[in-house]
């Protein structure tokens, strides 16, 4: 099969040609339909997040139909299999203190697909079933495929935003667009803060419902009460900090931020909260996915072909899209 390999911090992904892996027990192998491409391979190849044993398939957002559930069998014609979503939480122990209260999200033997486990920058991945959910039928894979991470973590970080009414972005991009439907549908308002002069983005925000979209240095036109920080520049934690009312809270939503600049105690005075959002458990994926259709989200896609990854990740970094990347293999 062809694949997208990491190999080391500051090198290109290289296509490759590797054997079709095999289920193990417990396993199930796929024909990967579309992957999402995530923020959080840019921090895996820029070495922000380390990934502790190249060489590895990244991609952990997987859209794939079910080839083979049994060690030994060849891969049938995919058509009629089942189709399954397979997101960065691959694999936990189950045991831990954090797996037996609902936090399998924060395991310390937690195995993410894309960085511990091959992911689904391949024509075929296997995961473990039991980290397998079903994709909605309404969905094509292309489209089902950025609700496996910026779907799922935006999800709960939202959940983290309790019931506030008004919430605000920082950042506006794979991971908000999906929210902000659901905030519209919940009968939230939403205030998107992009890069200054990012017209696109800013359009596209109220386009998806939002009530304000501007600048990230631009205070909001009324006082939030909770905001999510999905850009990962720190510098933006103390101006969320600013935007939200007393008892407001401030979500950090990706897996790496630079660092937050020194701030004067009484921005966070009043009982405003900053705090992060890590992984996911089967319960928010299972809440997510069972959401989506109802809430009527639609994902607004860029796909590109497998070899194509490479140009994924540097549109990404660039913000030369607006929504999220898809690989189609
Ligand atoms: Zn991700
Ligand atoms: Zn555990």
């Amino acid at each position: 099969m062809r694949a997208m390999v990491f190999e080391q911090v500051g090198r290109p992904l290289r296509g490759v040609r590797r054997p079709i892996p095999r289920a193990g027990p417990g396993q199930l192998l796929l024909r990967v339909h579309a992957c999402g491409v995530c923020r959080t391979d840019l921090h895996l190849l820029d070495g922000e997040v380390e990934i502790p044993s190249p060489p590895r398939i990244l991609g952990h957002q997987i859209v794939g139909t079910v080839v083979s559930d049994e060690r030994d069998s060849a891969p049938r014609d995919p058509g009629g299999g089942r189709r399954v979503g397979v997101p960065w939480l691959g694999w936990t122990d189950g045991e831990c203190d954090y797996c037996n209260s609902g936090r399998e999200n924060l395991c310390p033997n937690a195995r993410f697909t894309g960085r511990d486990l091959d992911g689904g920058y391949a024509e075929y991945a296997v995961a473990d079933e039991r980290y397998c959910f079903p994709i909605p039928d309404g969905y094509t894979s292309e489209q089902a495929a950025p609700l496996l991470c910026a779907g799922l973590i935006g999800y709960r970080a939202l959940r983290m935003c309790g019931d506030a009414h008004r919430v605000g972005f920082y950042g506006f991009g794979d991971a908000a667009h999906i929210l902000a439907q659901i905030c519209r549908w919940q009968g939230r308002e939403t205030y998107a803060f992009t890069r200054p002069g990012d017209d696109a983005a800013q359009d596209f925000a109220r386009e998806l419902g939002a009530v304000w979209a501007g600048s990230s240095e631009e205070p909001p036109p009324r006082p939030l009460y909770a905001a999510i920080v999905f850009a990962p520049v720190g510098a933006l934690v103390p101006l969320a900090l600013r935007a939200v009312a007393p008892g407001g809270t401030v979500v950090c939503g990706g897996i790496h931020m630079s660092d937050i600049p020194a701030f004067p105690y009484e921005i966070l005075w009043e009982e405003r909260v900053v705090r992060s959002v890590a992984n996911l458990t089967r319960r928010d994926a299972e809440e997510l996915l069972a959401l989506a259709p109802r809430a009527g989200v639609q994902t607004r896609i860029s796909t590109y072909p497998l070899e194509r990854a490479g140009d994924a990740l540097a549109d990404l970094r660039a913000g030369r899209f607006t929504g999220a990347a898809v690989l189609v293999p």
